[in-house]
């Protein structure tokens, strides 16, 4: 019989799963997919050979998060690879704007708004571990105040303020900075996304927008190992309809978005608790949109052929025009569209010769729309003759994303809007967000914080939780992790 019973297999339910595993309790994954991982799979979704990140694909985080750092995925045999730029970002033109993982690199190249980048950017880069533990913390206890996390804090009101100009003088440099903070699919200019987009670019000059060998199932592949090795159990194809299936577990953990944990738990939750749940609100969505390819993308600006992951959205301005349209329910005709180039630094994933091209854009909540003709346009503005190179092509639209992953209402890829009440208050103002008003029942996907992305934090915080207050331990999980490390 399980102690714990963690209900999903994403990357934040699995880290749940390997610390309560590790702390010796027996530990059993109900996942309602025929294949593991949540929004970390990676499947031949074109063409026989061809192997696709279904969902996530660049991983600064899988790299960088606390919980990542502890349980290290190299010594687990995830071969991580750097590109040697983390993200571009071509304009009309033939112009583009490249991080590349080199932070003097990219000042060289930014021409007059270069010294800019480097003072926005040097300090976090040289502590980026700070950056990153306030960034991922519960936003409860937050790391003690530093000269670097105070420069974080106050960069993060410049560039979700109306003064984010203020430091530029080209076009380029903001388009760059623009690309990372719509990742959160909002309003570039919010705090939450200028707080993300300066994590992650900080994260692209550290240790890089890394990208697995043999794609994004090998993070969650090695979890597994580590899970199953530990005695623990992964069970696929159940969803879980009701807590009433797991009476005899001491702790229920999910690894789910809000909507379902109503939708499980049923009457059982107090009404408060219940309306509060029912007000949780969904945000814009992403329609995926993979490609098989005869050749590598025949960019304008060369060096985009150099970067793992690219923004395809033109100016700020665009961007900002593209986010509203989507958020007033609109597609857009020129819209964000996110794209990863696996094959810069993983010959593995296509064919020799071939390669996958990964893209999503960003369209309104609910979207039942194949948008992959605006998406090819939108590529064939920076790399003309890209049409000429698809093989084949998979489309996922938001409706369809929803059914892939119960988590994705909606095709909102967040499991929740980032707005700024529920970046902190994710996905209740309550003290502890993990928790639920049912005893030993906890939630630990990104509706919670931090929020999005393969960081496996909102797992650790919520296992913390569940060892403290269900079984009495009180070992800090990292330490338990570098502890336990095989
Ligand atoms: C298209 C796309 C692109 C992305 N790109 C990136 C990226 O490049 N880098 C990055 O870091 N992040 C990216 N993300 C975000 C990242 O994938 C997610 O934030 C992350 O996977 C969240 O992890 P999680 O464990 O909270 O939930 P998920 O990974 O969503 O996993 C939840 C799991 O729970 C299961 N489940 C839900 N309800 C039930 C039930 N009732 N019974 C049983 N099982 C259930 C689901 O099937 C799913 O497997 C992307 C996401 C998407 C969709």
């Amino acid at each position: 019989m399980a102690d714990v019973v963690v209900v999903g297999s994403g990357p934040n339910g699995l880290a749940a799963a390997v610390i309560l595993a590790r702390a010796g309790l027996a530990v059993e994954v109900h996942e309602a997919q025929d294949t593991i991982g949540g929004g970390s799979r990676t499947a031949e979704v074109t063409l026989p050979g061809f192997r696709h990140d279904t969902c996530a694909g660049a991983h600064p985080m899988a790299l960088a998060s606390p919980f990542f750092r502890a349980f290290d995925l190299a010594a687990h045999g995830v071969d991580l690879l750097t590109p040697e730029a983390s993200y571009a970002h071509p304009l009309d033109g033939g112009a583009a704007g490249i991080a590349w993982h080199d932070l003097e690199r990219t000042v060289a190249d930014l021409g007059r708004d270069g010294p800019m980048w480097r003072s926005l950017f040097a300090p976090l880069v040289r502590d980026w571990q700070q950056v990153v533990d306030l960034a991922m913390s519960d936003m409860r206890h937050v790391p003690l105040l530093s000269p670097t996390t105070i420069r974080f804090g106050l960069r993060t009101l410049e560039q979700g303020s109306p003064l984010w100009n203020a430091r530029f003088g080209d076009e380029i440099a903001p388009a760059l900075l623009t690309g990372v903070a719509t990742h959160a699919i909002t309003q570039p200019r919010a705090l939450p996304a200028a707080g993300a987009g300066l994590m992650l670019a900080t994260l692209a000059h550290a240790g890089g927008w890394v990208i697995p060998r043999g794609g994004s199932q090998a993070i969650i592949d090695a979890m597994v190992t580590d899970l199953e090795l530990l005695g623990g159990k992964v069970i696929t194809g159940h969803r879980v309809d009701s807590l009433d299936e797991f009476r005899d577990a001491r702790a229920v953990v999910l690894d789910t978005a809000p909507a379902e944990l109503l939708r499980i738990a049923g009457q059982r939750l107090p009404d408060r608790y219940r309306r509060t749940l029912g007000r949780f609100r969904y945000g814009s969505a992403a329609c995926k949109v993979d490609f098989a390819l005869s050749g590598p993308v025949p960019w304008q600006h060369p060096d985009c052929a150099r970067a793992g992951t690219l923004h395809l959205i033109g100016t700020r301005a665009e961007a900002m025009a593209a986010e509203r349209a989507v958020a007033a329910g609109r597609h857009s005709d020129r819209p964000y569209v996110l794209a990863i180039q696996p094959g810069v630094v993983d010959p593995s994933r296509a064919p020799e010769g071939k390669h996958t091209f990964y893209t999503y854009a960003h369209v309104p909540h609910g979207s039942d729309r194949d948008v992959s003709d605006t998406v090819i346009a939108q590529i064939e503005r920076f790399a003309p003759g890209f049409r000429d190179l698809v093989l084949a092509t998979s489309v996922r639209t938001a409706t369809e994303l929803s059914t892939y992953n119960a988590n994705y209402i909606g095709g909102d890829i967040s499991a929740g809007a980032m707005t700024l009440r529920q970046t902190a208050f994710r996905p209740a103002p309550r003290w502890n967000p993990y928790a639920t008003p049912l005893p030993g029942v906890y939630l630990c996907s990104s509706s919670t914080p931090p929020g999005p992305g393969v960081h496996g934090m909102s797992g650790l915080h919520a296992a913390n939780h569940v060892l403290r207050r269900r079984f009495g331990v009180y070992t800090d999980p990292l330490e338990l992790l570098a502890a336990t490390n095989r």
